[in-house]
């Protein structure tokens, strides 16, 4: 079997030579391993061999596994890629570093009012409904300003886009839109491409990509 450390030298290759086909820093992209479904036991040895940004998509799982293991590497850093209630923003804000999944009115007031709360301001990705798909989560394009001004109203610090494209479908035209609606809003984020398509994403502006499954195998 690859070893953590193996596999992650293989995704840092290949980042490194996707940044520098498109002209970009290396620096420029921050790898986020997801870490989803996948045990304390599998996550650790990522740890020491270097990574540091992790991400999970459920509030409820996260908090299983996170207190501890932040207490054994207080040095990681971890984000939120997964859609949020609004009443586990007050959790969420405790336990992460980051949110991916700002989607609609209601969390911006949730996430504001838990935020002013803790005394933690965590900066936060508009989630983007990129390919207008009928059962994913994200903002639609055309309400994407509306929500963007309620955000900067709350004062949440709105610091990028995040999108998953349509599954199965060139993603590089999903990837270049978020690119130009970041741009045109003001925002430098943009967190885009995930196991199968990171590297598309990196030439195409990526600032963090989302890596499940080329980090830490199949999920069930
Ligand atoms: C699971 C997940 C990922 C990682 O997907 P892989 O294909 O396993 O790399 C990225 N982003 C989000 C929002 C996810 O839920």
């Amino acid at each position: 079997m690859e070893s953590a450390a193996s596999r992650l030298a293989e995704i840092e290759t290949r980042i490194a030579s996707a940044c520098k086909r498109a002209g970009r820093a290396r620096d420029a992209v921050t790898l986020i391993a997801v870490s989803k479904t996948h045990p304390a036991e599998a996550i650790a040895p990522l740890i020491a061999a270097g990574q540091r940004v992790f991400g999970e998509n459920r509030v409820q799982e996260a908090q299983g596994k996170w207190p501890a293991l932040r207490e054994e590497f207080p040095q990681v850093e971890l984000h939120l890629v997964g859609q949020l209630q609004s009443n586990k923003a007050e959790e969420a804000v405790a336990l992460f570093d980051c949110i991916h999944s700002l989607d609609r009115p209601s969390l911006v007031t949730a996430l504001a009012r838990a935020m002013d709360k803790a005394g933690r301001q965590l900066p936060c990705f508009i989630q983007v409904n990129i390919g207008a798909e009928e059962q994913k989560g994200g903002c639609a394009i055309g309400d994407l300003p509306a929500l963007l001004a309620a955000a900067r109203a709350a004062e949440l610090p709105v610091i990028g886009l995040m999108c998953v494209p349509p599954f199965d479908i060139e993603p590089a035209p999903f990837f270049a839109l978020l690119d130009k609606l970041a741009a045109d809003n003001g925002l430098e984020g943009r967190s885009m491409g995930m196991s199968g398509d990171f590297e598309t994403a990196c030439m195409l502006g990526a600032t963090h990509i989302r890596v499940g499954t080329a980090l830490f195998g199949a999920r069930d």
